[in-house]
């Protein structure tokens, strides 16, 4: 059984100096390629699930296929929510078995984003649940969240520890440049204030928004303290075109099992070169870690 909080995980990539890819996956095909990708590298691996996503394919069926995925794999499988801003979902998701959840309560003041971070963590420590939280905000936009470039916010490292302290999360998301979605140039990374968050900040950081992001930039981030790196868009693009190019060469087909296949051939290259990117890959089964792994349920 590998279907963990993501806790034990981060913690291990953070000793380790490597990064858990966190994928956004939408159905089950998305979770099928990115599990098989994550299994033929032996990575340990995320499944991050929007409240939009949640709203597409039901919290229990996603619960339900990642405990089964668990029974079938070796590896570490976190299943995560991402970007939720109702903790009445929150706790919802909790309840039905997620082990891993993100309260984003970054448009609210300092004040109200700690009020609302706690009780999220309150709620979730008894079921052994690891939350993150942002602080700051990213650019761009995430489903229903939509940040306009005069509103981002970057992380301030000395506010980063006082957050950390009166909320007790287990992870935090940091701001320090990147957006959600497509960038219209090259992002350019603030390492300087990551190096002073990491200073002031114990727990294990997240970097959102990492399509787009030059491979270089990551592995900087993920030498200076970055632990889990999510990625969204640049799976989705792949997909689609897949998808979109089959149906240009067969405009007669009409079954899903084969118009996806393409879509998942795709989007599955991709996967294996963010785990690659994330230095993730080996790091799953008999990882050298004195983390019993297969034991959490
Ligand atoms: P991208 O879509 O930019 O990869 O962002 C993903 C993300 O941060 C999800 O939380």
């Amino acid at each position: 059984m590998s279907f963990i909080s993501s806790k034990e995980i981060l913690l291990d990539a953070q000793q380790q100096g490597y990064a858990i890819p966190a994928f956004n996956i939408h159905n089950l095909e998305t979770i099928q390629t990115v599990l098989e990708a994550a299994d033929e590298l032996n990575s340990p691996v995320i499944l991050a699930t929007t409240p939009g996503t949640i709203r597409h394919a039901g919290a229990e069926y996603l619960v339900a296929i990642t405990k089964q995925a668990g029974e079938k794999y070796d590896i570490p499988i976190s299943l995560h929510l991402d970007h939720a801003e109702d903790i009445d979902l929150i706790k919802e998701c909790i309840d039905l078995g997620y082990k891993s959840v993100m309260i984003d309560a970054s448009a609210e003041s300092f004040a109200e984003n700690i009020a609302k971070t706690k009780e999220v963590v309150d709620y979730a420590k008894f079921k052994e649940v690891a939350v993150e939280a942002e602080l700051g905000r990213l650019g761009g936009r995430e489903e229903n969240i939509t940040v306009a470039e005069e509103d981002e916010q970057y992380t301030d490292p000395a506010k980063a520890a006082e957050f950390v302290a009166k909320t007790g999360i287990d992870s935090l998301a940091v701001a320090i440049g990147t957006a959600h979605g497509l960038y219209k140039s090259e992002p350019k990374l603030d390492f300087q204030r990551l190096e002073e968050i990491r200073e002031e900040v114990a727990v294990p950081l997240v970097l959102h928004g990492a399509s787009g992001v030059p491979e270089a930039s990551v592995n900087q981030a993920i030498q200076l303290g970055i632990s889990k790196v999510n990625i969204a868009t640049e799976l989705k693009i792949p997909f689609s075109k897949a998808v979109e190019e089959y149906f240009e060469r067969h405009p007669e087909a009409n079954d899903p099992r084969k118009y996806l296949a393409p879509g998942k051939e795709a989007m599955k290259k991709i996967v294996k070169e963010k785990i690659k990117m994330c230095m993730s890959d080996n790091k799953g089964v008999d990882n050298d870690t004195n983390l019993n792994l297969k034991s959490s349920s």
